[in-house]
Order: C-alpha cells, then structure tokens, then sequence
C-alpha cells in the first residue's frame, strides 16, 4: 500500500490505465499519487495532453484522445512517475525513464522489475534514446510480456 510501504495497489495501478482497446496505441500512464506542487508533466506535453488546472497541488490528468505516446513527459518528470504503454502480439512496449549508468544498449535483455524491486521476466531493449533536452534522464523501450502489463515498472541489468 502507498501510504505504508510506498508500493502502489493493483487497484491504483489500475486506475491510471486507459481502457485496454485504447493501448493498440502508446498511452501516457502517470503514477503520480500524491498532491505535490509539480507541473513539468503538464507544461512539455506538446499536444496539450495532461492537465493540472489552477492548483498546481492537484494531480495531473490524461487526455488519452490527445496523447500520442511521444513520451517527452517521461523524461520531463523530475519524479519519473511516467511512462508510456502499448500493447501488441501478446506483448507489452514500455518507454521508461532511466537515470542510472551504465545504460542499456540496444537488443540487450535486461530483468523486468515490478513495483516492489521484484525481478518478474526479461525485457528486451528495443531503443535507447538522449537527446540535450533530456538532461541525462534517458528514454529506454522495452518490450516485456503482455501477462506484465500492469506489474512491470522499470529495468535491472543482468549481472
Ligand atoms: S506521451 Fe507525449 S503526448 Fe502523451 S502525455 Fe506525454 S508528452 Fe503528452
Ligand atoms: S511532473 Fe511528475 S511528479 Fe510532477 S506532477 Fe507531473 S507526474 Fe507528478
């Protein structure tokens, strides 16, 4: 539970998923869960996708119509509490944040990890990508099992 171990439920998790269908396409899914004064989601979204209204203390919003899963809020999120989703042929393509060295190269597979720090399969990385903007906050795509949908949260490198 957040608010005693700082793991979010299944039934949170949830909440920040679009519909199923909705994910033949990538989709922001932001797992941000506490009130925070914090808007970098909000104001690098190119398409006007996520909202945060006059409070900057409230949470931030999904317009999934409007999001096209580019992924700048993943790497904007000074939090890393995004990251992009989509699902096909039983697979399931992440773009995450990463900020630790070494990072992961191309066509390695790397652990897929959940929530907890538990290893749950393997993640095939599929794209690495930093640019100037990003400030050393790469975008890493990854492709896990679609049974992993909503447990997988990030990468460990196999030793
Ligand atoms: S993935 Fe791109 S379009 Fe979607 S909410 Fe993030 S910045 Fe906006
Ligand atoms: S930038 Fe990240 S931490 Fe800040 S409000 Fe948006 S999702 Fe939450």
């Amino acid at each position: 539970m957040l608010v005693k171990d700082g793991v979010a439920t299944k039934e949170q998790v949830y909440t920040r998923y679009p519909a199923h269908e909705l994910l033949i396409k990538p989709k922001a899914i932001i797992e941000c869960y506490e009130s925070i004064p914090c808007n970098p989601c909000s104001t690098s979204c190119p398409f006007g996708a996520i909202t945060i209204g006059d409070d900057i203390n409230n949470l931030p919003k999904v317009d999934f119509d409007k999001c096209t899963g580019c992924g700048v809020c993943v790497y904007s999120c000074p939090g890393l509490a995004i990251m992009v989703c989509e699902i096909f042929e039983n697979k399931a393509r992440f773009k995450i944040p990463y900020e630790f060295l070494p990072y992961p190269k191309e066509n390695e597979v790397w652990h897929a990890v959940n929530r907890k720090g538990e290893v749950i399969g393997d993640a095939l990385i599929e794209k690495v990508t930093l640019t100037k903007r990003q400030d050393r906050t790469v975008l890493v795509q990854v492709l896990v099992d679609e049974i992993l949908l909503y447990d997988f949260v990030t990468i460990r490198r196999k030793l």
